[in-house]
């Protein structure tokens, strides 16, 4: 039973360990064709890593506790 679903283009920002699909590629078949589907193993490689959006988000939060501390740093000093 899965619980949370990985979202297709973060599973698909690894490279898969079935097919050998590089990263942003989407997995392929035994016949050479490009599956609409994902391999499971390339589910569970994914799920290792942290997620993108995560990632994203941890960085603007960065980014605007520095730009609010910038903020800070001029009014204190006028
Ligand atoms: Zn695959």
């Amino acid at each position: 039973m899965r619980t949370n679903k990985l979202p297709l283009k973060h599973v698909l920002s690894v490279r898969c360990p079935m097919c050998g699909a590089p990263p942003r590629t989407k997995c392929k078949l035994s016949s050479g064709q490009s599956s609409l589907q994902v391999h499971f193993d390339r589910e569970k490689a994914a799920a290792k890593v942290a997620a993108p959006d995560n990632f994203s988000q941890a960085t603007l939060r960065f980014v605007w506790e520095t730009t609010l501390r910038g903020f800070r740093g001029i009014f204190q000093k006028s």
